[in-house]
């Protein structure tokens, strides 16, 4: 599964290109993430360790996994993508079989991303665990010792997702741990527009398409949103050509656009 996701990272290479409203964030994440990957030589002949850990932390469908894939493929890194959740949900002892393997493999293709998402599920705070809770203390533990055991030449870096940081485990913020926090906050209007424009750029818009007056009706809706509403848009024009009809497409393919009454339809719907 680890190598699948690894190849399927290559394949699909997400370029800083295709993630709107988040170029402070991106600054940021270039700044302690790629820098360090990229040149680890600079960090040492400075004296610094670059950082270990990354805390990305922003509420669901904003962008967290996309940046990871991203700043690994801008960096030249293998990309290893740990779901918090699905790690918890093994049996006895297996958890901590398959971190260490993820660690094992992030040091042999270094420089490696390893992305833990929702890092909430395998790493509350320990103190507030009951008894049947012993796999994410076992869990914590060996991530932990896992880190610890990470040179900090910047050549392997974990990024985890959380919409909860004070729920974490506070041995997790330590130095050396993932001692920094970038927030990544629902887009505004602005953001939204830019991330309408990133989700619509393949797609052939009727001239009465006005993006700017979509992020100003979308408050609320964060990427994951957005994108599919520009999904549904394009549905909506597919239908209306008549695709899904017994007759099929009654106009050729290269005159099909996604036309304002289409984005309404999405959104109602
Ligand atoms: P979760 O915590 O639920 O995993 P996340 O913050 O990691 O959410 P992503 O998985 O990165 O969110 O986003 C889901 C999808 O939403 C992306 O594949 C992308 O299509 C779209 N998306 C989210 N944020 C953005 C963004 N800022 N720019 C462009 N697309 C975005």
């Amino acid at each position: 599964a680890l190598e699948q996701a690894g190849r399927a990272a290559e394949r699909d290479a997400i370029r800083y290109e295709d993630i709107g409203g988040l170029s402070r964030v991106l600054d940021r994440v270039r700044e302690v993430v790629e820098l360090p990957l990229r040149h680890p030589e600079a960090f040492a002949a400075l004296g610094i360790t670059p950082p270990k850990g990354v805390l990305l932390v922003g509420p669901p469908g904003t962008g967290k996994t996309l940046i990871a894939r991203a700043v690994a493929a801008e960096a030249n890194a293998h990309f290893i993508l740990v779901n918090g959740p699905e790690i918890v949900d093994r049996y006895y002892g297996a958890s901590e079989q398959q971190l260490r393997a993820v660690f094992e493999e992030a040091r042999k293709r270094a420089p490696t991303i390893v992305f833990i998402d929702e890092i909430d599920a395998i790493a509350p705070k320990r103190d507030a665990l009951s008894g049947e809770k012993q796999v994410e203390r076992r869990i914590v533990a060996q991530l932990l010792t896992l880190m610890d055991g990470l040179a900090g030449r910047g050549e392997v870096v974990v990024l985890a997702a959380t919409n909860l940081p004070d729920s974490l485990d506070p041995a997790l913020r330590r130095p050396g741990r993932f001692d920094r926090e970038i927030r990544i906050d629902p887009p505004d209007r602005q953001g939204r527009r830019e991330i309408l424009a990133v989700h619509s750029r393949a797609m052939p818009l009727a001239p009465d398409v006005d993006l700017d007056a979509i992020a100003e009706a979308t408050p609320g809706m964060v990427g994951a949103d957005l994108a599919a509403l520009c999904r549904e848009a394009a549905m909506a024009a597919l239908a209306r050509a008549g695709a899904l009809s017994p007759g099929g497409l009654a106009v050729p393919v290269e005159t099909l656009s996604v036309a304002a009454p289409d984005f309404a339809a999405a959104r109602a719907s």
